[in-house]
C-alpha cells in the first residue's frame, strides 16, 4: 500500500521512538490521522513545550524548568546526602516513597562497556564537585543490573 508522503513522514518519526515499531507507528499514525484537530494541536505543543520549557538543573542533572531545580534550593532538604541515581526517572519513583529528605545526583545513564558508556559519558565529575565541596553522605541507589552495579562499584572506589 502507498501512503500519502505526509503520513508516511509521520509514521517515520514515530518509529523513531524507544519501544516503537514499525506496526505501532503505523497504528499511532493513523490514529493522531482520526484525532480531531485540536487534540492533535495539544499533543503538538505539548512536545513544543517541553523542549523549550523543561531543561536539566545545572547542580544536579534532574529534570526541571527553573534552574537550579525547587530540590536544590529547597531549604527544607539535607543537602549533606545525596543519592545518586541513574536517570531522572529514578528520582519520581524514590519520591514517591515518601522517605528520602536529602538531594539527589543523577548520572543520566550508567556504566556499559558493550554500548561505550564510560565514565566520561556520565555525569560524575559534578558529583565529585558537590562531595568535595562537603557531604556528610553518598546513597548509591544504581539500578540492580549489571551496568548499576558496575557503576556503584566504580563511584565507591572514587569516592573513597
Ligand atoms: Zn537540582
Amino acid at each position: 500500500m502507498s501512503l500519502p508522503d505526509p503520513l508516511t513522514r509521520l509514521i517515520e518519526q514515530l518509529q523513531r521512538l524507544p519501544g516503537i515499531g514499525p506496526k505501532g507507528a503505523q497504528r499511532l499514525a493513523f490514529h493522531i490521522l482520526k484525532t480531531p484537530r485540536e487534540e492533535a494541536e495539544l499533543l503538538l505543543e505539548a512536545v513544543r513545550s517541553v523542549k523549550e520549557r523543561v531543561t536539566y538543573c545545572s547542580v544536579c542533572n534532574n529534570i526541571t524548568d527553573v534552574d537550579p531545580c525547587p530540590m536544590c534550593t529547597s531549604g527544607e532538604r539535607d543537602h549533606r546526602i545525596i543519592c545518586v541515581v541513574e536517570e531522572p526517572q529514578n528520582v519520581g519513583v524514590i519520591e514517591k516513597t515518601r522517605e528520602f529528605n536529602g538531594v539527589y545526583h543523577v548520572l543520566m545513564g550508567a556504566l556499559s562497556p558493550l554500548q561505550g558508556i564510560g565514565p566520561d559519558d556520565l555525569k560524575i565529575k559534578g558529583l565529585l564537585t558537590r562531595v568535595r565541596d562537603g557531604v556528610a553522605e553518598v546513597i548509591l541507589a544504581t539500578n540492580p543490573n549489571v551496568e548499576g552495579e558496575a557503576t556503584a562499584i566504580y563511584l565507591a572506589r572514587l569516592l573513597a
